[in-house]
């Protein structure tokens, strides 16, 4: 029998507004997937809860876990610390789940340069009036945090070009099919899909 493949780091990347987060909820409905939970610094927002959304941790908390060697990757967005729980991801990869790393830009590139075999999605609204119109529509950021947050939305489409795919969430649903296939076209590499070593065994010509 083959062994069971390795689980895919599946890092999906994108401004505010740009509809990741509902795009992520969706994809999770599939039990391929395990979502990682980030730990932050940022208050949690009304709707949000402990240990579902984030690990909401003080300055000081998040600091021993970096100095603890616990963050995968982190990094500073809008003045607030955001990062990943290393066990988790490694421990779900090894499971053979796809684990799916919500994060920002420069955390991003931190991974790629650890885990080269990882996955890297962009995902942007349909245009920049799009993307104004969502963040400012929100209601969950006050008009500083909106203006922070369209500037680095500008300075993160700048560094598209380190990803793997782009996609355009124009329609939800389209934009999830689309991950999906990307990472199901990610486990039938031959580096990944061994059976035809099976082929092979015993070929000594
Ligand atoms: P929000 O405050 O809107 O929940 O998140 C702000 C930004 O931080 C988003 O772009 C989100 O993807 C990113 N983010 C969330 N968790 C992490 C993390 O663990 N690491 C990094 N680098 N970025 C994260």
């Amino acid at each position: 029998m083959m062994p069971k493949q390795k689980g895919i780091l599946v890092i999906i990347s994108g401004p505010s507004g740009s509809g990741k987060g509902t795009i992520v909820k969706e994809l999770i409905q599939k039990e391929r997937y395990a979502l990682s939970i980030s730990v932050t610094t940022r208050k949690p927002r009304f709707t949000e809860e402990e240990g579902i959304h984030y690990f909401f941790r003080t300055h000081e908390q998040f600091q021993e876990m970096i100095e603890q060697g616990e963050m995968l990757e982190y990094a500073d967005f809008c003045g607030n610390y955001y990062g990943t729980p290393k066990s988790y991801v490694e421990e779900q990869l090894q499971n053979g789940k796809d684990v799916i790393l919500e994060i920002e830009v420069q955390g991003a590139l931190q991974v790629k340069s650890l885990y080269a075999e990882s996955i890297f999605v962009f995902v942007i609204p349909p245009t920049l009036d799009e993307l104004r119109s969502r963040l400012t529509h929100r209601g969950t950021e006050d008009e500083c945090i909106i203006e922070k947050r369209i500037k680095r939305a500008l300075e993160e489409i700048k560094l598209i070009a380190q990803y793997d795919y782009v996609v355009t969430n124009d329609v939800i649903l389209k934009a999830v099919s689309d991950i999906h296939s990307i990472v199901r076209a990610e486990h039938l590499k031959p580096k990944r899909n061994e059976i035809w070593k099976e082929y092979t065994k015993g070929d000594d010509h």
